[in-house]
C-alpha cells in the first residue's frame, strides 16, 4: 500500500512541475473556518477552500465537530500541531464542550498525525487497518509525507497516538453524546482500506475523508487500487444516504448527495471502458490512450490522476496483462 502511496505522490509532484520539498499546500500557511450545518454540527475546512474547490485546484483537509451535551466529537486531527491547535480553538468555542472523540476517517497524516495533540482524555476512534498502519509504518510514512508537505510543516515531530477505539472491518459504531448520536461506519474499501465515514443522522451530515475528496470537478484517487470495490462503496453511501443529505468532503466545503453521482458516474466509466480495451487485448498505454475521457476534465490534478493513477489502477483491478 505504502509503495502505491509514495510512488503516486512522487509522480504527482512531478507532473506538476514542483520540486519534492514544494507541498501541494502549505501546512504551515492554511487558516480553518468553520459552517455551521445544524445547531451543534459544524463543517471546518480551509479558507480558501471553496475557491479552490469551484476551481477544480487542491485544497487542505477539512474537519468537522459535533456536539452532545456530554460533550463532542472531533472527524480528523489535521495534519501538525498548528492546524490541529486552529481545530482545537475552533471546538472550544463552538463547543463548549470537551472533545470526548475523535475519528481519523483514515491513515493519511494530514487527517492522523494531530491525535498526539488531543486532551489526554479523548478516546481515539480508528478503522483496525488504520491503527495497524500507524503502528508499523510511521516513520516511514513521515518521511514520504515531509517529502510531499514539505519539511518544516511539523511533520518531523510527530509521535504515534493510534486508536483507543477500533472499528472492526465491515463494523459500525455508534457513539452517545447526550441527546445525540453518531455513527461511526467502515462502508467496505474506499481508498485505503481503513476508511471510516461519521453519520450524524439528526441533521444527516457524512463526513467522508478523501475516498471523495471535494465536489466536481475533482475525482477520486485510486491510491491503492481497486476500482472495483471503491465503486461499489460509493454507490452503497449513496444509496444509504437520505435525498437532502450532505456531505463534508475530505478537502473541501460541503455538497450533496446527488454531487456523489460525479464521482460515481466517473469510476463507472472508466470500468465500462478499460473493460472494452481489455476486451480488445489493448496494452496498458494502449489502454490510457483510449480511456482518455476528456469530459471529466476540469480537475487541476486530472491530467496526472487520471491517466498516471487510476486508469492504470483500473486495468490492473479488471485483469489487465
Ligand atoms: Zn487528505
Amino acid at each position: 500500500m505504502k509503495r502505491n502511496l509514495r510512488g503516486a505522490l512522487i509522480a504527482l509532484a512531478c507532473s506538476l512541475g514542483v520540486q519534492a520539498a514544494e507541498p501541494i499546500w502549505d501546512g504551515n500557511t492554511v487558516e480553518m473556518v468553520s459552517e455551521k450545518l445544524a445547531d451543534g454540527v459544524y463543517a471546518y475546512y480551509a479558507g480558501n477552500a471553496r475557491e479552490l474547490n469551484a476551481k477544480g485546484g487542491a485544497a487542505a483537509t477539512s474537519s468537522g465537530l459535533i456536539v452532545g451535551s456530554k460533550g463532542a466529537l472531533l472527524v480528523d486531527t489535521m495534519l501538525n500541531r498548528r492546524l490541529n491547535a486552529q481545530v482545537q480553538q475552533l471546538s472550544r468555542k463552538l463547543g463548549a464542550k470537551p472533545i470526548l472523540y475523535a475519528v481519523n476517517t483514515s491513515a493519511h497524516g494530514d487527517h492522523a498525525y494531530g491525535n498526539m495533540y488531543l486532551p489526554a482524555g479523548t478516546v481515539v476512534i480508528q478503522h483496525a487497518q488504520t491503527r495497524r498502519y500507524m503502528d508499523q509504518h510511521l516513520a516511514d510514512d513521515k518521511a514520504f509525507m515531509i517529502k510531499n508537505f514539505g519539511a518544516g510543516r511539523g511533520i518531523e515531530e510527530i509521535e504515534a497516538r493510534t486508536g483507543d477505539l477500533l472499528v472492526a472491518p465491515g463494523g459500525t459504531v455508534t457513539l452517545d453524546l447526550g441527546g445525540r448520536t453518531v455513527d461511526v461506519i467502515d462502508f467496505g474499501f474506499a481508498q485505503t482500506g481503513g476508511d471510516l465515514w461519521v453519520w450524524e443522522p439528526q441533521a444527516k451530515v457524512l463526513w467522508s475523508g478523501n475516498p471523495v475528496i471535494a465536489g466536481k470537478p475533482a475525482l477520486p484517487w485510486l491510491l491503492d487500487g481497486h476500482l472495483v470495490a471503491t465503486l461499489e462503496t460509493l454507490r452503497r453511501v449513496y444509496d444509504f444516504l437520505p435525498a437532502d443529505a450532505r456531505i463534508v468532503p475530505g478537502h473541501g466545503v460541503p455538497i450533496g448527495k446527488e454531487d456523489l453521482k460525479w464521482h460515481i458516474d466517473y469510476l463507472a466509466t472508466i470500468e465500462a471502458q478499460v473493460r472494452t480495451a481489455i476486451a480488445q487485448g489493448l496494452s496498458l498505454e494502449q489502454t490510457v490512450k483510449q480511456v482518455a475521457m476528456p469530459e471529466f476534465g476540469g480537475y487541476a490534478l486530472f491530467g496526472w490522476v487520471h491517466p498516471g493513477l487510476n486508469v492504470p489502477a483500473a486495468y490492473k483491478d479488471l485483469g489487465g496483462k
